[in-house]
């Protein structure tokens, strides 16, 4: 698997170091508060899972899977609800977790959804942001690294389902995707 990837942008003691200082972050932001902490399947459930444990506050945590009928490396804005959440969104101070935000389109999605459900305040974290692929205007509250536009896996990320289980964010060779 190893071997697929021609390099590593971001390596697994900087993305260590990077949930710690979220999570403080976190910690404060949410101090004396009771958060939902929604995760967004699949690729953000590595970094929810340490990006939570290095958060010192009392959360809940509850999961959404969502779909696009985008290209196997695009989404087109378009999207399904395959999971929703199991939590009522209503009066609620929610912390939405991505692990990447490219065109912006399924963030946008789901702010809409939540503001529509009566969230009381909706913040969203992501672990990588791609501001060159935007299409719709959304920021993150809290960002861990930018990354240029090229495609990425790893840590949650995959290409085909594959290297959500890399340890690192990286960039695959191209004869893996047939680009050479
Ligand atoms: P957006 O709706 O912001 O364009 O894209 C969000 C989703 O597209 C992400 O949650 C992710 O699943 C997928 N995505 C966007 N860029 C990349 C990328 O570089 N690598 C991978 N593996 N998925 C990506």
């Amino acid at each position: 698997m190893h071997n697929d990837i021609e390099k590593i942008l971001i390596s697994e003691e900087e993305i260590k170091e990077k949930c710690k200082e979220l999570g403080s972050r976190l910690t404060k932001e949410y101090e004396g508060k009771f958060p939902l902490a929604v995760g967004v399947l699949k690729g953000a459930m590595p970094f929810m899972s340490d990006i939570l444990r290095a958060t010192e506050t009392y959360l809940e945590m509850d999961f959404m899977d969502i779909s696009s009928y985008g290209g196997e490396t695009r989404s087109s804005g378009e999207v399904k609800i395959v999971k929703d959440l199991d939590t009522k969104v209503e009066g609620r101070d929610l912390l939405i977790i991505e692990d990447i935000i490219d065109s912006g389109l399924t963030l946008s999605y789901l702010v809409d959804l939540f503001k529509y459900r009566k969230a009381n305040s909706i913040k969203i974290v992501t672990l990588l942001d791609k501001p060159e692929g935007r299409k719709v205007d959304i920021k993150a509250d809290v960002v861990g690294f930018k990354v240029p536009n090229e495609f990425v896996v790893g840590y949650g990320l995959d290409y085909q389902e594959k290297y959500r289980n890399l340890p690192y964010v990286g960039v695959l060779k191209p004869k893996i995707y047939g680009g050479e």
